[in-house]
Formats: C-alpha cells, sequence, structure tokens
C-alpha cells in the first residue's frame, strides 16, 4: 500500500530507488560496503563473532553460583540459543554475501528484520525476546569493536560502486553521522531519509555536497518503511513515498528528467565569471569536506575553497588522530587539486553533531553544541594543535594557504591561536631549511559575541568568514540538528540579519576580506541580499555554484544595496524580501 512520510527538505531533487535500512536498531554501528574479495573474510569476522559470545555465555552460564536465581541460567540459554540460531546468523551471513555490508551491519539489519517478526507476534513472552536479541547483538556488536580498535581497523575509504544490482538505493535511517555519510560517498546511494536532523545538520550538509536529494526529520521513517520497499525522495517538498503507485512513479521520473535538463543547462554557466550586471565581481568559492573534493568543486566552477572541513580527517578512526604527516599529504593533495587557487582550511572543528568517533558521541557532555568543541578542544589539545597548524604550514609550500579558525568567540583565544603559531613557526627551521611559509589567518564569525567584539579583533586577522549555520544556532539558541525545534530556525530573524550586516559592514571599512561560508551563502532565497548587503564572496557546497551564479550574473548590486537596507529596516525582513522579488 503506497503511503507518504513527511519531513524537512534539505538537498533538492527526486530519487527513486530501494530502501536500505540502515542502524534501525539502537546500536550505532559503522555502516560500509565490503569489496567483493573481502567478502568471505567479512563472513569469518562476523561468524567468529558469533562463535565467541556463544562461548561466553557457555562460560558464564557455567560460573553461575549455586544460589544464583534459576531465571538467570534460563535466561543466560535464550541469549546463547539466539547467539547460535541459523535464522539470525545465516541471515547476517546473507546481508555480507548478497548485499555486501560489512559486519556490524550485516547484524544490526538482521536484528532489525527479526526485530519486526517478534514485534508481530501476538503471545507477549515471545514479542518481547525482542530485548534479548537486542542484548545478544550488543554483545557481538562489542566483540567486533574491540577486534577492530585492536587491528586499527577504520571505515575503509574506498567503495565499490559496482555494488546492489541494478536497482538504485536510498539510504534510510534513523540518524546517520555525517562522517558515516562521507563513506558512502562514491555514489552508492542516490537519495536518504533520516528521522532526524534540521536544514543545516552537517548530516544534511554533506548531502547537498553530494549532490544527492534527502529528507530529514521524517520521524517514523525508519520505522514505516521496510528493507527493499520501493521509494521516492521529493526533496523540494520534503516528503517520500513508500510504494507509489505508476501513476505517481511516472511522474516523478518526468520530473527527474527535467531537473537532468535543468543541470545540463545550467553547467553551462560552470567556468563564466561571475559579475553582477553593474559589473562587481563574485568570488564563487567551495565547501569541501575531503582532499578528493577540491577536484569536483573545480569541475563545478569554483574559483577555490572557502572552507575545508577539516574535521572529516578525524572522525571515526576509532580515537587515533591523524598523525602530521596524514594531514600534510591531504591538504597538499586538496591543493594539488586546486592547481593554484586558493585553499581555506579550517582546524579541526569536532564536537555537537561532529563527534570524533561514533563511540565517543557527544553525549558524555551536558550540552554538546556548547561544549568543548572547535577551537576550544584544539586549545584544550595544545600537541594535537601544533600538530595540525605544522601540517598546515608545510601544505603551504604546495599552493596559497588560508588558515580559518572556528568558533571563535573571545579575543583571548585568537591570542592563543597566534602564539601558538609563533611558536610553530619558530621551531620551523628544526624541521625545514626551506622557509616557513606565510598563510593568512582569518576567524569563523559564528558566535554572536565574535560578531559584537568583531572591531577588536579585526586588526589581528587577515579575512573573516560568516558561519551562519552556527550564527542562527547560537543566535537564536535554536539546535540546527534538532528536527523538533527546526520551524524556529530562522535565517530571516532580524537579530541574524543585523549581525550579518554588521560583519559585512565592519570587516569590507576595514579593509579585510569577508566572505559567507554557511548554507546561506548557497540558498537563492539570499543571494540577492548578501550581495545587497555588499557581500562579494560565497562559499558553498560545489553543487550550488551555478545556480547562485546565474543570480548574481542578473543582479544590480547598486540596487540591491538601497533594497537591503529596506528589507533590514522592515519588521517581517522576508515579507519585504518577498515583495521587493529578492526571496
Ligand atoms: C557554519 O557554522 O556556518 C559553518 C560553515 O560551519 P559548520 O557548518 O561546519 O559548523
Ligand atoms: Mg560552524
Amino acid at each position: 500500500m503506497s503511503f507518504q512520510v513527511f519531513g524537512i527538505a534539505v538537498s533538492q531533487g527526486v530519487a527513486i530507488g530501494r530502501a536500505v535500512l540502515v542502524g534501525a536498531g539502537r546500536v550505532d554501528v559503522a555502516h560500509y560496503f565490503v569489496e567483493p574479495d573481502r567478502v568471505a573474510q567479512e563472513v569469518a569476522r562476523c561468524e567468529g563473532a558469533c562463535a565467541q559470545v556463544a562461548e561466553e555465555l557457555v562460560a558464564l552460564r557455567d560460573e553461575l553460583p549455586a544460589d544464583a536465581p534459576p531465571e538467570l541460567a534460563a535466561l543466560l540459554d535464550v541469549h546463547l540459543m539466539m547467539a547460535r540460531d541459523e535464522a539470525f546468523v545465516g541471515g547476517a551471513r546473507e546481508w555480507i554475501t548478497e548485499r555486501r555490508y560489512n559486519a556490524e551491519w550485516a547484524l544490526s539489519a538482521q536484528m532489525e528484520a527479526l526485530g519486526r517478526q517478534f514485534d508481530e507476534m501476538e503471545d507477549d513472552y515471545l514479542r518481547e525476546r525482542k530485548v534479548d536479541l537486542e542484548q545478544v547483538v550488543e554483545r557481538i556488536l562489542a566483540v567486533l569493536s574491540r577486534q577492530a580498535k585492536g587491528g586499527g581497523e577504520s571505515l575503509p575509504a574506498a567503495l565499490p560502486r559496482d555494488f546492489g544490482g541494478d536497482d538504485p538505493l536510498l539510504l534510510v535511517a534513523s540518524d546517520i553521522a555525517p562522517a558515516d555519510l562521507i563513506g558512502f560517498r562514491q555514489g552508492v546511494f542516490r537519495g536518504f531519509i533520516t528521522d532526524v536532523g534540521g536544514r543545516t545538520s552537517h548530516t544534511a550538509i554533506v548531502a547537498r555536497s553530494m549532490n544527492i536529494p534527502a529528507v530529514v526529520g521524517a520521524r517514523e521513517a525508519s520505522r514505516l518503511i521496510r528493507q527493499d520497499d520501493w521509494v521516492i525522495i521529493d526533496g523540494d517538498a520534503g516528503i517520500a513515498i513508500v510504494d507509489p503507485s505508476p501513476v505517481v512513479l511516472a511522474e516523478y521520473r518526468f520530473r527527474q528528467r527535467q531537473a537532468e535538463l535543468e543541470q545540463e543547462r545550467l553547467s553551462l554557466w560552470r567556468h563564466r565569471p561571475a559579475v553582477t550586471l553593474d559589473g562587481h565581481p563574485v568570488e564563487m568559492l567551495a565547501n569541501i569536506e575531503l582532499p578528493a573534493d577540491a577536484e569536483a568543486a573545480l569541475a563545478a566552477g569554483a574559483e577555490g575553497v572557502g572552507l575545508f572541513r577539516t574535521e572529516f580527517l578525524f572522525m571515526n578512526r576509532g580515537g587515533k588522530l591523524p598523525t602530521e604527516d596524514e594531514q600534510y599529504l591531504a591538504y597538499r593533495a586538496a591543493l594539488e587539486n586546486l592547481q593554484g587557487r586558493p585553499l581555506t582550511i579550517r582546524t579541526v572543528d569536532v564536537g555537537a553533531d561532529k563527534p570524533l568517533d561514533r563511540s565517543h558521541g557527544s553525549d558524555h557532555q551536558l550540552n554538546p553544541a556548547l561544549g568543548l568543541r572547535a577551537i576550544r578542544w584544539s586549545l584544550a589539545e595544545p600537541v594535537m594543535f601544533r600538530q595540525q597548524l605544522r601540517a598546515i604550514l608545510r601544505a603551504a609550500q604546495h599552493g596559497p594557504v588560508r588558515l580559518l579558525i572556528p568558533m571563535l568567540a573571545h579575543q583571548s583565544e585568537l591570542m592563543e591561536v597566534r602564539s601558538t603559531l609563533d611558536r610553530v613557526r619558530a621551531q620551523w627551521s628544526t624541521h625545514s631549511d626551506q622557509p616557513c611559509p606565510r598563510v593568512d589567518l582569518g576567524i569563523m564569525v559564528e558566535v554572536p559575541a565574535a560578531a559584537l567584539i568583531l572591531d577588536r579583533v579585526l586588526p589581528w586577522v587577515d579575512f573573516v568568514s560568516i558561519g551562519t549555520n552556527d550564527l542562527i544556532q547560537y543566535t537564536l539558541a535554536i539546535d540546527r540538528a534538532d528536527e523538533a525545534v527546526a520551524h524556529l530556525y530562522d535565517p530571516w530573524h532580524p537579530a541574524v540579519l543585523q549581525l550579518i550586516a554588521s560583519v559585512i559592514r565592519q570587516a569590507r571599512s576595514a579593509g579585510k576580506a569577508v566572505s559567507v561560508c554557511g548554507e546561506m551563502a548557497g540558498d537563492l532565497a539570499f543571494t540577492a541580499l548578501l550581495l545587497g548587503l555588499g557581500l562579494r564572496s560565497f562559499s558553498m557546497n560545489p553543487p550550488q555554484i551555478t545556480l547562485v551564479k546565474q543570480r548574481i550574473l542578473r543582479a544590480d548590486a547598486a540596487k540591491l544595496q538601497e533594497m537591503a537596507a529596506d528589507v533590514l529596516a522592515h519588521e517581517q525582513p522576508q515579507e519585504r524580501a518577498r515583495q521587493l522579488g529578492l526571496a
């Protein structure tokens, strides 16, 4: 039976395919596809972990003290039976051999499939055995996780492209960490739906950068949609249509084709410079997550990278941080991909919805979005920070690099960064006989405090980049990843617009470069307003570049300046922008 699931539209377009449910259980595990020649090894890893848990359960049962309650022995027997059950172990084996899921994913997929069968049982006692199954799976996953940590395994960087037979696949998950989504970059999934998340959650941003339609905050999606269901994702409307009728399917296939034609048409603008009608050149930069993205950014028409989110090099490595050499090679690769164009490297910004490691999570912090994240974490880990700065300076020998500091709130943080940088420079000659390269230093303005003390900070920096995603979050006290308050996450809020306008004005009058690298830069509803506020540098996900450029080519900056002032003075800025035809 066809039905619809409603969520928040975060990445446009239409995707049609079969649902692949990921991590629907309560255990959060890595999801990736194994290479064909590693399938047998993965099956052995999975079966080995099941066998080890069975052995542990036998030992536990045998060691039960004589006075232990008989229910405990019975419970261990149930768990043991499950750990050896062919429906469970064999089912997991099939996910690995037929779908090439990694062992952890296969186990949770099978747990979810059997869990549904338990849910449908009439008998209360049997229905409740689902909890036992989950406990057994958690034990097995713990064994796999211990083995992975011992063996230093992490998500593989490359994924098979030929996976999944002929049917396109869509990812359906309760939640998916941005780092895991990056793991699916190689084009395996055509779209995704999650139960949680907001428009500027990092998972949504990664989806936009991958140019795949996505719907987040769809609450019950991962419970209602089943493995292999045919689903249409309408990324413009924020809905998923499950088991669509042939008429609906035909309509969406038509829309899909129209969108492809539009993309082809837009690609003609790719390498044309973005200049307004009245002659103002506008810099079009890209946001990237991995060094390889730099190449795609150039192909999409970027003139450089305005934001390299280096935290993706740090995430999901089982707690091990990348070495200085690994980082140097990654930054250098990005620079080489850019062929002489500028690379803005943001120092690591982990925390909140980008935990270092899924097993570390952020849940031990009371309020992770306000906790030890971004530059706060870097300053608290001076050895790690110096390593990153050294790696960046070393890479800067190969091309133009700008150094960007995330989440600055205090002037003292900037001073500490500068003195750390001085120290790394002073030690340079002990590592290299080449002169230490100069890099421009900039800060993200993404905490209202930074916007409000900008006059004190500007003399110490070469440029600023406005991170509207966090600026909105911290100005309005709205968690950007929480779908429950997504309707209150309002980029048009006068307080947000005033802060942005003031940062652009101050930076320009101090002669410092200013750019916007938050999602507003790639949102067509704000292109005219930002131009009118004097912005001449935009940094966005590569797929949005041609769209925004098209707007810029048709804009008259002088006229927009007056209109922007009008919008800002109005009680209802969004309403006024619409009346003036800006949004
Ligand atoms: C921002 O906050 O606007 C930004 C660009 O940084 P991130 O989205 O990585 O937090
Ligand atoms: Mg930010």
